[in-house]
């Protein structure tokens, strides 16, 4: 089956009474016929639920959903992106172990591995595709390999292959963010990732009208006992190993689960996910494609682009497009300004992923607490404009970027 046909009918379970789409459990316990019952599902002994913080009929259906389409064995739905990514990292790591990461990353992730550092996982930036600064970064503390597909908002293009290739010699896992790309760009498990996190809040989701995040695992890395001491018991397990603990461990104990309802929202967004990136990324190369033609003041920043340093990086790894967001430099923050708020389609705020088009100036939000150097390294700018590009009809958004920009 092809991408939109999965979307529809893979990973999809049967619902009570014929249902054609998972119920919202609104219940937060779950009640068993008898006291043995209960006791075999809290053994991991008996299929079943107990308690919302653990597993949720609705969350279930997502998670299911989102395996497939990922290509993993199995997925934990949580309450954003960023305690997705907590949890992602946080399954296998403890005190005294050290992260590789793309230095090219969304502001939240940034500030995330400054919080950690309190409990003893130190972060090592390196320039994201430099293999030689990668190879060595290298130590023996390091336990995982970071980085975005398409890091937002500096839009490089992670050779996924490679730095799977690289970690997996290195004996370490490679964590994937695909929030910017989505699985209907790029299967990040097939170019070798072990472990893929979206923010289901942004393209997923693709109404921005629930916050929710999501890891899927493939399965794949060997984990051992010497190397991921924190992984326990849950070795036995072999490749079921870091799932186990993430729903019997950490997941639960730190309570990040996601709302039924919210997960409900996510199915119904996730039936359109392939029409609206189709939609969305054609939007984006059109806009990012006239923006370079007509303005010689106006720097346009976009994997599409012959122009982009990564476009040949994107051309092997992403499928069906380049992604929706682009930035441009428009030479000064008061003409950035200037130009956002003569815009009247575009949404002023700070998100991805909406069906409708947003924009945002990144140094005076999402980037307010990043050091020089991090906003080097994330492309920020001060006369940058970041444009999430939705769904409208791209005529409409051209002639308003021009009147806008005139
Ligand atoms: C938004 C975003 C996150 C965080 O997701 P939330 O759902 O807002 O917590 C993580 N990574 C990337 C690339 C994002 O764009």
């Amino acid at each position: 089956m092809n991408f939109n046909t999965r979307l529809l009918h893979e990973g999809v379970k049967k619902e009570p009474n014929g249902a054609t789409f998972p119920p919202i459990f609104q219940s937060s316990a779950f009640a068993q016929e008898s006291a043995e019952d209960l006791a075999g599902i809290f053994a991991n002994k008996k299929m079943g639920y107990c308690y919302t913080r653990v597993a949720n009929p609705t969350i279930s259906a997502f998670e299911e959903r989102i395996t497939k389409l990922e290509g993993g064995i199995g997925s934990v739905a949580c309450a954003s992106g960023m305690a997705a990514l907590s949890m992602a990292l946080l399954n296998i790591l403890q005190a005294g172990d050290e992260i590789i990461s793309s230095a090219s990353l969304y502001g939240g992730s940034i500030d995330l591995f400054r919080d950690i550092e309190a409990f003893g996982i130190k972060t090592r930036y390196v320039e994201n595709n430099n293999w030689e600064e990668i190879e060595g970064a290298f130590n023996e503390h390091t336990k995982v390999v970071f980085a975005e597909t398409i890091g937002n908002p500096c839009l490089d293009v992670t050779d996924i292959d490679k730095l799977a290739e690289i970690s997996h010699r290195h004996g370490t896992p490679l964590v994937i963010d695909n929030t910017t790309a989505t699985p209907y760009l790029v299967r990040a498990i097939e170019h070798g990732a072990d472990i893929v996190v979206n923010s289901s809040s942004k393209y997923i989701n693709g109404s921005s009208n629930s916050i929710s995040g999501i890891l899927t695992d493939s399965g794949h890395f060997k984990w051992t006992k010497e190397r991921y001491p924190v992984l326990g018991e849950y070795i036995k397990y072999g490749p079921f190993a870091y799932i186990s603990k993430m729903r019997s461990g950490l997941y639960r104990n730190m309570g990040t689960c996601l709302s039924p309802f919210n997960a409900y929202l996510n199915v119904i967004g996730l039936e359109t996910l392939g029409l609206r990136m189709e939609r969305q990324c054609s939007n984006a190369l059109a806009l990012a494609q006239w923006l370079e033609e007509n303005y010689d003041d106006i720097t346009v920043n976009y994997p599409g682009l012959k122009s982009s340093k990564w476009n040949g990086i994107a051309n092997t790894i992403l499928k069906n497009g380049y992604g929706a967001i682009l930035t441009i430099r428009v030479g000064t923050k008061e003409r950035a300004f200037e130009i956002m708020n003569k815009l009247t389609i575009p949404y002023i705020l700070s998100n991805i992923g909406d069906t409708k088009t947003l924009v945002v100036h990144p140094s005076s939000t999402i980037s307010l607490h990043s050091t020089e150097k991090e906003l080097a390294d994330a492309g920020v700018y001060d006369d940058l404009i970041r444009i999430s590009v939705g769904i409208e009809d791209v005529e409409d958004l051209i002639a308003d970027f021009r009147t806008a920009i005139s």
